[in-house]
């Protein structure tokens, strides 16, 4: 998987630099940003057939003069006016751009896209076809529009700024920078092109927009776990203690908005209506901590933690005494196996990022429920380990309290009376010897105690 896959673009492809997360984020203490330095990735496009823009055979980048929002009448292509493509270095490369010029966010709206576009395709192994392959080829890129918002449409991603405290455009925020959004702006066109859209307009969708926003917060999740800078942030300020049902706020350094910060969430679904932002959480919940319960069997096995602090830390602790034993535990099995626990978290992140590629790959869209996700999830784990994180999978969803809707046929008790049995079940209830020979109809066969 991508530890493969990264070993193998260090080699092919061309390189840009990105920041890892938004620029403007300081550490607590004041003494700085939090990730001061843009972080080398190597995107899948050999140098010789990169694309000015930049671009490639499935996106490009156009930075627009002049531009207006994208509406309903107003779609791509773009047709006026742009400034020059940006150009690679004379070694085909684009990682000496300076992070303080223009060129720099196109080049990083582009490389965020294909890096994250190159991450899923690697967990899907094979290409992900656009939703509007219809209608367009390439998926157009727009990134410095003067606009205090950003959004994903049919083709094309037109990206603004932030808004200041006063309400205004503030250039120092750049959306076309921040990994995380574009990410998961991306990870909508993956579920549109994997998972399709509701047929039937009956069809309310409510678990479908919950599992959209989720599905694109995990991909952009499982995207940003492929920066060292990130997991080495994440594993200094949790020591490995990972796990979101035991409430601890540990990576407060990342602001509200950052896709990890969602991950780290305690919801469950009777604490969320149906809008589907809210409604997301639980499931992003569940299967984020399916990953680290994987992470945490990985550790056990290899002897980096006992088992009875992996069963405290699952199992709900009582108290801040609790919590803060726990901690001291992570803290203790982390100092001088830094590495280790990194191999296991990037391992833990790959079988994740396939279970989804698997699970999405197997999703129908009409009416879906977060029960079909679970059930789906299940199946690629058999297809995946034999099943070995099944109970894994199933303790994190009903933590979560997703289970079959109560009206769902899949829970209806069959009686054998229901079942039109009853003189069959008299029949097997007799000593052989006294049994009365009666006519039974075919299916009398299929009786099973289960049943009844
Ligand atoms: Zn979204």
């Amino acid at each position: 998987m991508s530890l493969e896959l990264d070993r193998r673009l260090a080699r092919e492809g061309t390189r840009f630099r990105i920041f890892p997360q938004p620029r403007f984020l300081r550490k607590d203490d004041g003494s700085g940003p939090l990730f001061p330095e843009p972080e080398v990735v190597v995107v899948s496009v050999d140098p010789t057939a990169m694309r000015a823009g930049p671009g490639d055979d499935r996106m490009f980048v156009v930075d627009a003069v002049g531009k207006l929002p994208y509406k309903d009448f107003f779609r791509p292509p773009w047709r006026g006016s742009s400034r020059p493509p940006v150009q690679p270095g004379a070694d085909g490369h684009f990682d000496q751009i300076d992070p303080a010029s223009r060129e720099f966010s196109a080049a990083t709206m582009y490389a965020t896209v294909r890096r994250v576009l190159d991450i899923w395709e690697d967990y899907f192994g094979r290409t992900i076809q656009w939703h509007f392959e219809s209608d367009f080829e390439r998926l157009e890129l727009i990134p410095l529009i003067e606009w205090d918002n950003a959004q994903s449409g049919y083709g094309f991603l037109e990206f603004g700024f932030g808004r200041k405290p006063n309400g205004t455009i503030d250039h120092a925020r750049p959306y076309c920078e921040n990994f995380d959004v574009l990410a998961h702006e991306l990870g909508h066109s993956v579920i549109f092109a994997e998972v399709g859209v509701p047929a039937s307009p009956l069809d309310e969708a409510v678990d479908y927009g919950g599992m959209h926003e989720s599905a694109g917060d995990l991909v952009a999740i499982v995207a940003s776990l492929h920066f060292h800078s990130l997991v080495d942030y994440l594993l200094e300020s949790t020591k490995g203690n990972l796990l979101t049902i035991n409430g601890l706020d540990r990576v407060g350094e990342l602001s509200d908005s950052s896709e990890i910060r969602i991950a780290f969430n305690n919801k469950r679904m009777s604490e969320v209506g149906d809008e589907p932002h809210r409604r997301s959480l639980p499931l992003t919940g569940a299967i984020f901590d399916t990953m680290v319960e994987v992470f945490q069997q990985d550790l056990v096995a290899k002897k980096l933690i006992s088992e009875e602090l992996r069963e405290r830390s699952t199992n709900l602790p009582g108290s801040a005494l609790d919590l803060a034993e726990i901690q001291a535990g992570f803290t203790a099995a982390y100092l001088g196996n830094e590495a280790a626990f990194k191999e296991s978290l990037l391992l833990a992140r790959d079988y994740l990022g396939r279970l989804l590629a698997v699970t999405w790959s197997n999703l129908s869209p009409d009416f879906l429920t977060y029960h079909a996700i679970l059930r789906a999830m299940l199946r690629a784990d058999r297809e995946l380990s034999g099943g070995a994180n099944a109970a894994i999978i199933r303790s994190c969803f009903a933590w979560r309290e997703i289970t079959p809707v109560p009206t769902s046929l899949l829970v209806r008790n069959h009686t054998v009376a229901s079942c039109g049995l009853e003189s069959a079940d008299f029949v097997a209830a007799q000593p052989a010897d006294q049994q009365i020979p009666v006519q039974r109809p075919e299916r009398a066969t299929f009786i099973s105690p289960r049943m009844i």
